[in-house]
């Protein structure tokens, strides 16, 4: 077996590649790369996919949970609830604007912010809270949003690895007052470069986040307030515009794959993914856990089978959280999860003899 590798981009370009070649040479060609037509194209279909109002384009992920939270004003001594598992931007960018990231553990089956232990985290400073649909899984909103009414917080959704996932039908990103989206180009949908979104039903929320992404003007030279340049580009559009065409395709092609392994998995020592019954999981990562991880991936890679941690340590005990001083007793269920966590290949053009490949290695190694 060739090298199994973790992620293919160039797979995905290949079977692009004429639509996205067209799209990128009609922005060069027209040269307008700012605030042009595609920008406007791809906020109106996302808004369609999504079923929400508004969608504004911005440079990343991590600037649209910033701007949402500063849009929701949100800023120094106030705090807000964060999942202890997640990528570090859903902190950062709480710690960005002087605000606090109060740690909560995960949800031992999901691995979403557990909303029984919400309250308990909850004081006078809260002000919001920001669920993660990790790995694609969508956090369990309902209980989520019944906490968060009851105590005034506002809900941002942190929906950078699920795009497409939904809960009872509905999409993940329409459940709070506000959503953020990354499109890293290895994300569901992804574009070539750094790229990103926000999304909202409320039109004060958008109208602000809209205007702090674009220094703050309502029209070029009018600055009713000060914002910051954080944009979304015509080329990652034109990019953006093609590829979510593809998006749900993609989604189910990964919900394939990752059946595959679970089937396949089934009756071997490792935990697979599970999804609560109402949920559709998107699959941007799919992560077993084993008791024995760190052989198993050295294994695999001698087997020639590429695969990675998401994330080798949780928030709470990031260097850059030291200050907070927690101990792993605060978070066992994310402590033991990040020893355990592997992340197997995942991408929609994975084929099945490769999960087979796998699975078998992963059989063979116990
Ligand atoms: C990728 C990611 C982000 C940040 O996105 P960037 O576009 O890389 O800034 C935020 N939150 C989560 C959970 C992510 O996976």
């Amino acid at each position: 077996m060739n090298k199994i590798k973790f992620v293919d981009l160039q797979a995905q370009y290949n079977s692009i590649r004429r639509e996205i070649d067209s799209a990128v040479e009609n922005v060069l060609n027209s040269s307008v790369f700012i605030n042009g037509k595609n920008v406007n194209e791809f906020e109106m279909s996302f808004r369609s996919y999504l079923g929400v109002n508004h969608v504004i384009g911005c440079a990343n992920g991590t600037d649209a949970i910033e701007i949402i939270l500063q849009a929701c004003h949100i800023g120094p001594g106030d705090e807000v609830i964060v999942p202890a598992a997640s990528w570090i931007s859903t902190a950062e960018a709480v710690s960005t604007l002087g605000a606090i990231p109060v740690f909560v553990d995960i949800d031992p089956l999901t691995y979403t912010l557990n909303p029984e232990l919400i309250e308990k985290k909850i004081s006078k400073k809260a002000k919001a809270v920001i669920p993660v649909h990790l790995y694609g899984n969508p956090a369990d909103m309902v209980s989520i949003n019944l906490i968060a009414q009851k105590h005034n917080l506002i809900v941002i959704e942190d929906c950078a690895q699920a795009h497409g996932a939904s809960i009872n039908g509905k999409k993940v990103g329409t459940f709070g007052q506000a959503s953020t989206f990354s499109f890293y180009p290895s994300k569901n949908l992804g574009a070539y470069g750094d790229a990103g979104a926000m999304a909202s039903d409320n039109a004060d929320i958008a109208g602000t986040a809209r205007k702090i992404a674009n220094h703050g003007q309502t029209e070029k030279n009018k600055h009713p307030m000060l914002g910051r340049n954080s944009r979304l580009d015509e080329l990652q559009a034109a990019v953006l515009n093609v590829k979510l065409k593809h998006l749900d395709n993609w989604n189910t092609q990964r919900a394939a794959h990752a059946n595959h392994y679970s089937e396949l998995l089934k009756n071997s020592s490792v935990v697979v993914p599970q999804v609560r019954g109402n949920s559709k999981h998107v699959f941007h990562l799919y992560v077993i856990l084993s008791e024995k991880r760190d052989e198993l991936k050295k294994f695999l890679s001698e087997k020639n089978i590429e695969t990675a941690v998401h994330y080798p340590s949780a928030l709470p005990f990031l260097d850059g959280y030291a200050n907070q001083k927690h101990s792993e007793k605060d978070f066992p269920v994310a402590a033991a999860f990040t020893r355990k966590i592997l992340s197997l290949p995942m991408y929609p053009e994975l084929k099945a003899d490769m999960i087979e490949y796998v699975s078998d290695c992963i059989k063979k190694f116990e």
